[in-house]
This record gives structure tokens, C-alpha cells and sequence, in this order.
């Protein structure tokens, strides 16, 4: 694969969606991004599988926490991006699930463009929804639920945060299914208030690395969630799913995406 050269131009920034895990996962427009940029800067979650799609000159930056230290700041990434793309490189920003799910894309794609830069973003499989698959449950099984809300566990620092009671009397007369990311660290928070409006006997599942061949999940009840996370030592990356769709879990074939999990 050829790696396009300066020109002296603006380069353009693609934020490609690595997907949750598995790179059979990856969609075509993701792999030919990969393959076609010159730099990329990789989150944490996304898996060396798929970084080694890369060419073999390409510039591989790691802006999570594998380096050894903390994840590099928000607004040092989006400086690196935009002098890549100034000095006329093809950049790739791999971000793990979708880049537009919980990932901080929204922001990257418009300091990027305040500055002039073209961004491209490519969709990649979302870890709640692949995590749920990946356990056979159907996440709109119309016998047990009529949505789905993706919602974050984790508010940015200064924001009041999710109203989880308000959620879960909306989730109950609605019968709308949870897809709780970044939850499991608040789990016993989350818990708690979601049982202001949820019965405790609600099915859960939580799923450790989902479609990996490290994934593990459990499944317990709205009632003994927080418990039950800390006896299995589930930690992050996680998702929870709260509703009755995970009852149907018991009854439902592996999805073939599953490769190990339990
Ligand atoms: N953009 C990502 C989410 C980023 S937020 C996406 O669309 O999936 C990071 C959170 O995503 C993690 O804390 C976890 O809740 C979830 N996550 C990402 N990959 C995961 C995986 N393989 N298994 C389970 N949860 C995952």
C-alpha cells in the first residue's frame, strides 16, 4: 500500500472506529483508512491485531495509557492531529468501538475543523452493542424491550451527571434497555439509584472485554449488581446491561463473534 507524501498542503484527519475488539470487526472503510495513513494515533483500546493493518513506513503514536504513563491530555492529541494534518500527512485517528459514541470524537472534529483541517469519520462496531451480541441476547427483543439507551457511568469532571432515577422510571414504563458504558467503576452508585426505579429482581449482564479472546461476563440482578462485579473481578473496559432482554440470554445460541467468554 502506497503511503502518500507531503505535498505541502493541509493532510486530511479520517477518525476511524477500530471496533470493539476483534478485527473481523473492522469495517472495509476502516481497514483501507488504516492501511492508506501515513500516521496514526491509536487509542488505548484498540487492539495490536489491528494496528499491525498499518503500513509498514506508517508512524504508529500511542496516545493511551500503554506508554506506562496516564493517557495523554485531550488537547495535547488534538495538537499532534493537527500538526500531522498541517504537515500534510494522512492521518488516521483510531478510536476503539465508534468514534462517535462516548469517545471524545465530537471534540476532535471540531477543533480540526476550526483549524481547516478535512476530517473524514469512518463508524465502527460500538462495545455495547457488541457486547450484548456477543452473549446471544437481543438488544430490542421485541417481546422484552422496545429501545435501547447507550449512557455513560462516568460524567466529565464538573457535570452533574447522569439522572439514573429518572433513567430507570423512563427505562420501566418505556421498557427501555440499559447499555451502560464506563459503568463499572460506579457500579454500586449506579445500582443504588436505578433501584429508585427499576425492581431489584431486573436481569443484568456485565461483559469484560467484549469479543476478545479474553472476554468474560456474568449475569445477576439489578439488586446484587455491585456485589456480584466485585466477587467475578470484572474491571474495565465493561459494559452493563440492565433489562429484561438479558433474560433472554439463557435461551439464546452463542453469537459467533463470541469467541470465549464465561
Ligand atoms: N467509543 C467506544 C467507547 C469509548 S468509552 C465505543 O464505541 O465502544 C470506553 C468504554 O467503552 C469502556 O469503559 C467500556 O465501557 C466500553 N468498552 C470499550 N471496548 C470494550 C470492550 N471490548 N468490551 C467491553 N466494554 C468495552
Amino acid at each position: 500500500m502506497n503511503i502518500p507524501t507531503s505535498t505541502g498542503a493541509n493532510g486530511t484527519v479520517t477518525l476511524v472506529g477500530a471496533g470493539p475488539g476483534d478485527p473481523e470487526l473492522l469495517t472495509l472503510k476502516a481497514l483501507k483508512a488504516i492501511q492508506n495513513a501515513s500516521v496514526l494515533f491509536v487509542d488505548d483500546l484498540v487492539s495490536d491485531e489491528i494496528v499491525a493493518f498499518a503500513a509498514p513506513g506508517a508512524r504508529i503514536v500511542y496516545v493511551g495509557k500503554r506508554g506506562g504513563c496516564k493517557s495523554t491530555p485531550q488537547a495535547f492529541i488534538e495538537k499532534l492531529m493537527l500538526s500531522a494534518a498541517r504537515e500534510g500527512e494522512t492521518v488516521v485517528r483510531l478510536k476503539g468501538g465508534d468514534p462517535f459514541i462516548f469517545g471524545r470524537g465530537g471534540e476532535e472534529v471540531e477543533h480540526l475543523q476550526a483549524a481547516g483541517i478535512q476530517v473524514n469519520v469512518v463508524n465502527g462496531i460500538t462495545s455495547g452493542l457488541a457486547a450484548v451480541t456477543s452473549l446471544g441476547v437481543p438488544l430490542t427483543h421485541r417481546r422484552h424491550a422496545h429501545g435501547v439507551v447507550f449512557v455513560t457511568g462516568h460524567a466529565k469532571p464538573g457535570d452533574i451527571g447522569t439522572d439514573w432515577r429518572a433513567l430507570a422510571a423512563t427505562a420501566h414504563s418505556a421498557r427501555l434497555t440499559l447499555v451502560i458504558y464506563m459503568g463499572v467503576s460506579g457500579a454500586k452508585h449506579i445500582q443504588n439509584e436505578l433501584l429508585a426505579g427499576l425492581p431489584a429482581a431486573t436481569p443484568v449482564a456485565v461483559v469484560q472485554n467484549a469479543t476478545l479472546a479474553s472476554q468474560r461476563h456474568i449475569t445477576t440482578t439489578l439488586g446484587a449488581l455491585a456485589g456480584a462485579i466485585s466477587e467475578a473481578g470484572l474491571s474495565s473496559p465493561s459494559i452493563i446491561v440492565v433489562g429484561d432482554v438479558v433474560s433472554a440470554l439463557a435461551q439464546a445460541a452463542a453469537h459467533p463473534h463470541a469467541r470465549r467468554t464465561g
